[in-house]
């Protein structure tokens, strides 16, 4: 065999399309919450691939059931059903309030899904006018044109234009705001139970509650978008079951492959009805290779342990952070629910999130940022106690340097 290509973190700028500007080493193994570098330097990784790799990194049980499907069937198209697809359709149904479910491959795709059934569902029912959407400022639903013109912020839509019409924007929290533009013309409310690139603010109850009222009584779709709270993240398996409040349309992603690309739209078997035969699909959907990790993925979040043991490492995460908030206030507030953690810097350190997460790169530790005055980590379900630690040393020593 030939040699593999040498690359170096320079090889990026030379070679890719300059959309990210990725951090300066370059990541090459992971297992359970640490990751390594090119050089062999351990990081702790607060991170979890954006809050996608819930399980950490090389976890037996998927890899076990990603090699046993990779040996029997990767792909087939959606001509012809699979056993892992459907396995997994049913434990997404058994599990949440839906009926049916439409497989993809990311949050965008599972978005787009759910505001073409809205669109559709409306006119099927014959009001040629019902099309608007209702989404919120700062949202966040994904980089297509459409989910980009959903998401509330117009610095990822305004260069694309002409952006698909009939979207309107109210802030987030604010009910009166929205019960001024939700009507008969309304066929959907597009919502993140928690905005997680938006800064990681949590929906108050009540606005969640009213937005419900509000669809019911506009004969709108509630669709949440819980491509980021899903899976776990937030402690119960779905956000929409800390409130009480159940979507038509939900939308899963992110965590729900553990690291393999999938994404699912689910929601009702009157809704289903549709998106008929011909009317929506996408070629990898539903992929037996994807299916059959999502699958595992699933049944080993699922289980009280691990989401009993979220809310546990919440409890781990405040007490550290709050600990180096006493010795160095850097903090305004530390936001979220279970492991989807939001810091918000004092103004004093306004626009240096991201210089935070390089100085904790510097010191071992992988963290997010969502916007730049909000330091975010969304770590593994299952990170160990010891991780937790030695991931927030790392982190105080950060912080430590940005203080002094
Ligand atoms: C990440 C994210 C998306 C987009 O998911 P992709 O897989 O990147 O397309 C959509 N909505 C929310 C809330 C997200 O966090």
């Amino acid at each position: 065999m030939e040699q593999p290509i040498a690359v170096t973190r320079q090889s990026f700028d030379d070679w890719m399309i300059p959309v990210y500007a990725p951090a300066d080493f370059i990541l090459v193994r992971g297992e359970g919450s640490q990751v390594w570098d090119q050089q062999g330097k351990s990081y702790i990784d607060f991170a979890g691939g954006i809050a996608v790799n819930a399980l950490g990194h090389a976890h037996p049980q998927v890899l076990a059931a990603l090699v046993e499907q990779a040996g029997k069937l990767w792909h087939l198209g959606n001509g012809y059903t699979n056993e892992p697809v459907l396995r997994l359709a049913k434990q997404l149904i058994d599990a949440t309030f839906a009926d049916k479910v439409f497989f993809c491959n990311s949050g965008a795709e599972a978005n787009e899904a759910a505001l073409k059934l809205a669109r559709k569902y409306a006119l099927d029912s014959g009001n040629r006018e019902k099309n608007h959407i209702v989404a919120f400022n700062n949202a966040f639903h994904g980089r297509t044109l459409f989910t980009v013109s959903a998401g509330g912020q117009p610095k990822y839509s305004q260069d694309f234009a002409p952006l698909p019409g009939g979207i309107t924007h109210t802030p987030f929290n604010d009910l009166a705001a929205a019960a001024q533009v939700i009507n008969d013309r309304t066929c959907a409310v597009i919502v993140e139970p928690i905005q997680g690139e938006g800064g990681v603010v949590t929906a108050q109850p009540q606005f969640l509650q009213g937005l419900r009222e509000l669809c019911d009584r506009h004969g709108a779709l509630l669709i949440f978008d819980e491509v980021q709270t899903g899976v776990g993240r937030t402690g119960s398996l779905y956000a929409y079951m800390n409130y009480g409040v159940v979507p038509d349309v939900l939308t899963t992603a992110k965590a729900l492959g553990g690291g393999f690309p999938i994404g699912a739209m689910i929601t009702t078997d009157k809704l289903a009805k549709t998106l008929g035969v011909g009317t929506h699909g996408t070629t990898y959907g539903g992929n037996p290779l994807a299916a059959a990790v999502a699958g595992v993925v699933f049944s080993l979040i699922n289980t009280p342990e691990v989401l009993d043991g979220v809310k546990q490492r919440l409890e781990w995460f405040i007490a550290g952070l709050t600990e180096i908030n006493l010795q160095y206030p850097i903090f305004s507030e530390i936001r979220g629910a279970g492991l989807l953690i939001g810091c918000a810097l004092n103004p004093e350190y306004a626009g240096r999130a991201k210089q935070i997460t390089q100085l904790a790169n510097e010191e071992g530790v992988i963290a997010l940022i969502a916007g730049p005055d909000v330091v975010r980590f969304t770590p593994s379900l299952i990170i160990p106690e010891q991780d937790v630690k030695e991931g927030l040393a790392r982190f105080a020593r950060a912080v430590a340097r940005i203080c002094s």
